[in-house]
């Protein structure tokens, strides 16, 4: 079987693990606190908060950012539900954004500018596939409109960029991400002040932690604000440090095998386009096809399977979900709905090898 994704794991992991097993503390403490400092230090920043996930860090950002009831939140409908639920948590209203188009499947800027309203508080942009958003005139828009702007980069941990001029950027270490923890997240925050209140309601909005009590630097705490049990803990933190020192080499092999896939799918299947201009910044996360309109994706879906090739589709709309039609009917987004009818993930990871691309290419040509 070819696996649409795969972690890469081995005897690293397992030593990480062992060694936070002999030092007989497992939650939140100084292996957590390093692997913050690793990550802020390898994209170029000052503040990083890990949590126990990328949903649960971007639950944390909106609430400290100051989103409640009735504020309305910009967000793409291409993305997965954690995206949106978050501004649900808030009992806040997302306003579903369109993509640009086809062959660039990222919020439109345009349709963003059209939907903003005085209730408008924030907009969270999504890297889809690793391919980088324009920050720049994200930073901008927000900034004139006086918005809170929030980077979903669970597609990019790695990518140079991300988090430079947003109000945050929250990764996911989920298994079938660039680099995992098995769960896990990393919030990257440029202000300080927003990064200590996004500390404090990561663990119940306590002032002190476990490991200050238990070394003895505080012998209780205040509660300043509600909060939840969103941490990380010794075993993850371990894990995703060790994953962290591989991390930019195997975002470059993503990268290599997508041009490799680029070039095949070019030469044998024109019919098939694939998104984004070769030399967009990307951390290469998917690697998304646009099938000709009159294909049967399902029935070649299954074919593939049957012969041991995996694939998925990135996203099914959010804004069509039940629960979603229910909340928010009448939600039309022309280009993602277009876009997600033709769009099929192929595999996509650095264990996979160029004689893997090709028998899938030659695979995908026959069946078409
Ligand atoms: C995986 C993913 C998430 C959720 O990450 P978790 O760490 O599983 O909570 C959020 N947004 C996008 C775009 C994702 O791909």
């Amino acid at each position: 079987m070819i696996s649409l994704s795969e972690p890469v794991l081995g005897s690293a992991e397992k030593k990480a693990l062992c060694d936070v097993i002999d030092s007989g503390w497992l939650t939140m403490g100084d292996r957590v606190a390093k692997f913050e400092c690793a990550f802020a230090e390898l994209h170029h920043v000052e503040n990083a908060v890990a949590v126990n996930s990328c949903t649960s860090g971007l639950h944390l950002c909106l609430q400290a950012l100051g989103i409640m009831e009735g504020d309305e939140v910009l967000v793409p409908s291409l993305s997965f539900v954690a995206t949106s639920n978050v501004i649900l948590y808030l009992k806040a209203k997302p306003i579903f954004v369109d993509i640009v188009g086809p062959e660039r499947p990222l919020i439109s800027l345009d349709d963003a500018k059209n939907k903003c309203t005085s209730k408008t508080k924030a907009v969270i942009i999504m890297h889809y596939g690793g391919y980088s958003v324009d920050l720049q005139s994200w930073y901008s828009f927000a900034k004139k409109r006086n918005i809170a702007l929030v980077e979903d980069a669970a597609h990019c941990p790695g990518l140079r960029g991300v988090g430079k001029r947003s109000d945050a950027a929250v990764f996911s270490f989920f298994a079938n991400k660039n680099m995992t923890s098995a769960e896990g997240g990393m919030i990257i925050v440029r202000d300080s002040k927003l990064a200590e209140n996004i500390r404090k309601l990561r663990t119940h909005g306590m002032s002190t932690v476990t490991l200050d009590r238990h070394r003895g630097h505080a012998y209780s705490y205040d509660v300043t604000m509600l909060g939840y049990n969103y941490r990380l803990d010794e075993l993850r933190a371990a894990i995703g440090l060790s994953q962290l020192d591989r991390l930019l080499g195997w975002n470059s092999k993503r990268r290599e095998l997508t041009k490799i896939y680029r070039r095949l799918i070019e030469e044998q299947v024109p019919n098939i386009r694939v998104p984004f201009e070769p030399g967009h910044a990307s951390s290469a996360h998917l690697m998304p096809i646009l099938l000709p309109p009159e294909a049967d994706k399902e029935l070649l879906m299954r074919i593939l399977r049957k012969d041991g090739i995996q694939t998925s589709i990135h996203y099914p709309p959010i804004h069509k979900f039940t629960l979603y039609q229910k909340l928010f009917p009448g939600v039309r987004l022309q280009e993602t709905e277009r876009f997600s009818e033709r769009e099929l993930t192929l595999p996509l990871h650095p264990q996979l090898n160029e004689s893997e691309i090709k028998h899938i290419v030659d695979r995908l040509s026959n069946i078409l």
